[in-house]
């Protein structure tokens, strides 16, 4: 794949691939990409001079070529729940967040690909707070080492979601080659199965990311017909549920997986049983799962969480048509960590 990644010099933002293209073009083995990337992702290296199995003149003459960047992080929040939210500040000053949750027996990370938000979804309130700018492959790897570092047993951090701050399938090139070093062998090792993009539905991105990547896809649905994901989610009007369920249709899903169908509950808007029962009609033909986010209040928002009977009411007509569906109880509300909940900004920051 060409990049524009391959010109820049920070290691972290290299695949292996484009690592080795660049050895190769300064006549140095390809084979020192592996060791340079073990370096960095197995042994935690933060400088050239640590590598000791490279020569002193190479190691020298890396480090006036190309830097290792790293992050550390300004801030950790704790839930009451044991949910941490990370706050790091980035190079040009802006902030961005990423949020470790836990699970029974290992940790998940909700990482952002972006600063901010341009697709403008109603509910949300990243999106509420505009859009700054798109993270560069290595400011998304370097939360993920980040937190890693932070972690007593850091094998533990076996799950990754890209469910942060910001539209990953907007930010395509950046997200992909960050994919790439997450999954690596020379990279951060994690299995694609345990790694998902959830997107808003950017239909064109989908079928590209379908070709390019081999982790999990989430798909932000919130409304099972256009008039109401019109008034939820502005992309529906580029990309309306039609063509945005074909996409979904046409996706090379491995056997056995599923695509995760999120539908955030909001009261009186998406929540009643007509919703679930179109909503049921319109699934049928896929390979679906289904995400109930209870809408998480947040200050300056109209919108309101449902009563809990109507969840479980809106679960069970799902269920009776045979779907699994979770109720995912956002972790972290105390901390404002939860899904929807992240708006990094310096201000805030006080
Ligand atoms: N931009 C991507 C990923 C980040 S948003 C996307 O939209 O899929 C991650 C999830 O949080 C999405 O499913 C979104 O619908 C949900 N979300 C956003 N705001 C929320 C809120 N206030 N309450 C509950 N879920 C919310
Ligand atoms: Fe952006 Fe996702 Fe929030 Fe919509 S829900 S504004 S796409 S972060």
């Amino acid at each position: 794949m060409s990049s524009k990644y391959s010109v820049r010099n920070d290691v972290k933002s290299l695949t292996e691939q484009a690592l080795t293209r660049w050895l190769q073009e300064h006549d140095i083995p390809s084979y020192r990409a592996g060791q340079i990337l073990g370096w960095v992702y197995h042994r935690n290296a933060k400088t050239f001079f640590e590598m000791t199995d490279l020569s002193k003149d190479l190691r020298q003459w890396l480090s006036n070529k190309l830097t290792i960047s790293s992050f550390t992080h300004e801030k950790i929040e704790t839930s009451e729940d044991g949910s941490k939210k990370y706050l790091f500040r980035l190079d040009d000053g802006h902030y961005v967040e990423s949020v470790l949750i836990p699970e029974v027996k290992h940790w998940t990370l909700c990482i952002s690909s972006q600063v901010g938000c341009s697709m403008g979804c109603r509910f949300c309130l990243t999106g509420s707070s505009g859009f700054m700018r798109n993270l560069e492959p290595s400011e998304i790897v370097n939360q993920i080492c980040a937190v890693r570092d932070d972690l007593t047993s850091p094998q533990s951090l076996t799950n990754l979601v890209f469910m942060g701050m910001g539209e990953p399938l907007a930010n395509y090139d950046s997200v992909i080659h960050a994919i790439q070093i997450i999954t690596g062998n020379n990279g951060l090792q994690f299995s694609g199965r345990r790694v998902t993009l959830s997107t808003a539905g950017l239909v064109p991105a989908i079928d590209a990311f379908g070709k390019d990547a081999r982790t999990n896809l989430a798909v932000s649905l919130n409304a099972a017909d256009n008039k109401t994901r019109n008034h939820l989610m502005p992309i529906n009007q580029t990309y309306p549920i039609e063509k945005l369920l074909s996409a979904c249709k046409r996706f090379p899903l491995p056997p056995r997986r599923m695509i995760t169908f999120e539908y955030v509950l909001i009261a009186g808007i998406n929540d009643s049983p007509e919703d679930a029962i179109k909503l049921a009609r319109l699934l049928r033909p896929l390979r679906a799962k289904i995400n109930l986010i209870p809408f998480n209040p947040f200050e300056g928002s109209d919108f309101k969480r449902p009563q809990e009977a109507t969840i479980l009411g809106f679960q069970k007509i799902l269920l009776d048509n045979n779907y699994t569906v979770l109720i995912r109880r956002s972790k972290g509300q105390d901390i404002s960590a939860a899904c929807g909940q992240l708006r990094a900004r310096a201000q805030d920051q006080t």
